[in-house]
């Protein structure tokens, strides 16, 4: 029988480590030196480095990596137990070396790269010694690739990259960025000529790629190769999400919970109240309904791959999205007048809620594919009525009984008085 709840002793220690190690360690760097895991100040790096050492020393460092590329190999559904973990904290990724957009970047040159691309590009990205960030998005649309229109062309030894992106996720801090183009993906570092990053937005660049000349080994994976390499890349990367999404859901949870306990109303403390116990309800069992939808989608991808789990990743991705708004929500509701502040981490997590829907493609794109994938499975009924309509499903099933109702006929007359007591209802 191999359902199984449970979790290894040994493994749950790691666990308890982990949990340990972000709470005495990485919150309270994260309180007081919230950028530092980004910065190149050799000051911050003294407060960052050790921390990442440890993670190293413990085997944790680049956990959603297979051991052949310097990571512990534990899988999905071992990584999915850490981030639901780690995913408290904001940086705490930086500081296990699973950070995004490097890990989706790491995962394709990984699959996609030459042994050269990957000496010069993907060890220093698992060392974290360089930092990358992904341009695929374009002003005009960023639902439908069909509407992107950044090319390469090919002149002589080099490409030469012209478009406009849109939504790069850290790549003013960035040494190197993977652009998708028309017809291939491409590794441009961002000091080229040619790339300029516009003042706003801040945090998710709006880049323009002029005359960009990059030699021909920059090209990653096949020419023409974007959409599977970006699909490939997006793919793990929303299962990430989802499984720090659980992380945050909990949180909120867990505040919910304090504060219901901690406040007076009319009476009584507020957890008392009825709705109050009605939130509390709906939201654990909507966390742990996530939970186990994102937990069996990782042990799909470890037993089959992450290709055959598509329909699960897409349902874990906008239900992700879903339930943390809902969570996130009733928490500051509950929370009253604080809740609305930015004096705790609620009002981040409920902004987190709309962007999760949006960013790794809308949700109403992975809605479909989950409709169009479980509809795969599903034919018309034949003629005028459902398959499960009774009195032509009771029909054919009397054929079962018909040797026993020609010896009998008796049942004949039990049968048709049943059928007509069933009437409408079966
Ligand atoms: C925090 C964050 C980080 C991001 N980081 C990156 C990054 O590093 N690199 C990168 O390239 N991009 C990044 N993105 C961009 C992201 O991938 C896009 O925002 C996303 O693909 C949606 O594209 P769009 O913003 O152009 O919205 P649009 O495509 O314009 O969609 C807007 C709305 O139109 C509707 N819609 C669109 N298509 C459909 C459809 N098929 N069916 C029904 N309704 C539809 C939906 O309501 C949708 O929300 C990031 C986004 C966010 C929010």
């Amino acid at each position: 029988m191999a359902w199984d709840f449970s979790t290894e002793p040994e493994f749950q220690e790691q666990l308890d480590w982990v949990d340990r190690f972000c709470r005495e360690e990485v919150e309270p760097l994260e309180l007081v030196f919230p950028f530092a895991v980004r910065m190149r100040d050799p000051k911050m790096k003294a407060l960052v480095d050790p921390l990442k050492a440890q993670v190293k020393e413990k085997g944790l460092w680049a956990i959603f990596l297979d051991k052949d590329l310097g990571g512990p190999g534990f899988g999905q559904l071992k990584l999915a137990l850490i981030n639901e973990i780690i995913g408290r904290y904001g940086i705490a990724p930086s500081i296990f070396g699973c950070q995004a957009p490097d890990t989706g970047n790491m995962e394709i040159l990984a699959a996609y790269g030459t042994e050269e691309q990957k000496e010069r590009w993907l060890y220093p990205l698992l060392n974290q010694e360089i930092w990358s960030a992904y341009s695929m998005t374009e002003p005009q649309g960023g639902s439908d690739p069909n509407l992107f229109t950044t090319v390469a062309v090919r002149d002589g030894d080099e490409w030469v990259i012209n478009g406009e992106k849109w939504f790069t996720s850290a790549g003013r801090y960035s040494d190197i960025i993977f652009v998708m183009c028309t017809n291939g993906i491409f590794i441009v570092p961002r000091a080229t000529p040619g790339l300029e990053i516009m003042d706003e937005p801040r945090t998710h660049d709006h880049i323009i790629y002029r005359d960009v000349r990059v030699p021909l080994d920059h090209l990653l994976g096949p020419e023409d190769g974007a959409k599977v390499l970006a699909q490939r890349r997006l793919g793990g990367g929303r299962i990430h999400h989802a499984m720090r999404a659980i992380a945050q859901c909990r949180r909120a949870f867990d505040m919910m919970c304090e504060r219901a306990l901690s406040r007076e109303s009319h009476g009584k403390v507020i957890a008392e109240h009825q709705m109050v116990q009605s939130a509390i309800a709906d939201s654990y069992a909507e966390i742990n309904m996530l939970r186990l939808l994102v937990l069996w989608t990782a042990w799909t991808i470890d037993n089959s791959s992450t290709q055959a789990s598509r329909t699960q990743i897409a349902a874990c991705k906008y239900t992700a999205a879903k339930v943390l708004r809902e969570v996130a929500y009733r928490a500051i509701h509950i929370y009253g007048s604080l809740g609305v502040t930015n004096l705790t981490p609620l009002q981040a997590m409920w902004a987190a809620a709309p962007t999760m829907s949006v960013m790794d493609g809308v949700d109403e794109v992975h809605k479909v594919t989950v409709a169009r994938d479980v509809l795969k499975n599903y034919r018309p009924h034949e003629g005028l009525w459902p398959s499960e309509y009774f009195p032509a499903k009771r029909e054919e099933a009397r054929k079962k009984f018909a040797q026993a109702m020609s010896d009998d006929p008796d049942l004949i007359i039990y049968a048709d008085r049943m059928a007509a007591r069933a009437g409408g209802h079966g």
